[in-house]
């Protein structure tokens, strides 16, 4: 696949996943961005399976700053990395309390100045609360784009940077949300769906596999 083939590639998505948003469980949009910041190296099953009851109790920035943060470690074990993340929830909590007034900042440059948020990061919870045009490459859509042949790269990373040229800003806005679940439910890393899959005569990977 190539350029060429974005508008059918994004439309033949859209079909597909009609209501396309994203999976993690959230009340507002801080839970959002902590969940967002949770879901680094962790399923969107797993962050939600834990946030279904964390987010009864926590559920403003001034919630998570009250309490040890042993505390935290403990409700959040089961995910990894919970150290970290746990310690950089509650410094980008304390941020948003001194300096923000508990709103959430609505750009990438004051996002990413938010301690464990990363561009990434910035980008997700900018494309789901402000449908802003951005594409979140996760390990799904890395391997989609590579596989159908669209970029040729070694990480998520990578990736990222080749689209932002590739992709146009219309193309990021139709593909932030059905791209990840067509990775995660169709063109699945272990069993992909070739067979039934509408762009196997264009995707280079089920061309090379013949
Ligand atoms: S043909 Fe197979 S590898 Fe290619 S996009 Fe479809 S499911 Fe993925």
């Amino acid at each position: 696949m190539n350029k060429k083939d974005i508008p059918f590639f994004a439309e033949t998505l859209n079909k597909m996943f009609p209501d396309a948003k994203t999976e993690l469980y959230y009340n507002n949009e801080f839970q959002l961005l902590i969940a967002i910041l949770m879901s680094a190296q962790t399923t969107d099953k797993q962050v939600n399976k834990v946030n279904k009851i964390f987010f009864e109790k926590f559920k403003i920035p001034e919630d998570w700053i009250k309490i040890w943060v042993e505390k935290i470690k403990n409700y959040i074990k089961s995910i990894s990395f919970f150290n970290n993340k746990s310690e950089n929830i509650v410094k980008t909590c304390k941020i948003l309390v001194s300096e923000y007034n508990c709103i959430i900042p609505k750009t990438i440059e004051e996002l990413i100045k938010l301690p464990w948020v990363w561009i990434k990061t910035a980008k997700v919870f900018l494309a789901v609360t402000l449908d802003a045009p951005y594409i979140w490459v996760d390990t799904h859509v890395h391997r989609v784009l590579n596989r159908l042949g669209f970029v040729k790269t070694k990480t998520p990373l990578e990736t990222d940077k080749k689209i932002s040229n590739y992709f146009t800003k219309q193309d990021h806005s139709k593909l932030h949300n059905t791209l990840v679940l067509f990775g995660r439910y169709h063109c699945t890393a272990r069993k992909p769906k070739c067979e039934t899959c509408v762009f196997k005569e264009k995707c280079k990977y089920f061309k090379n596999k013949k």
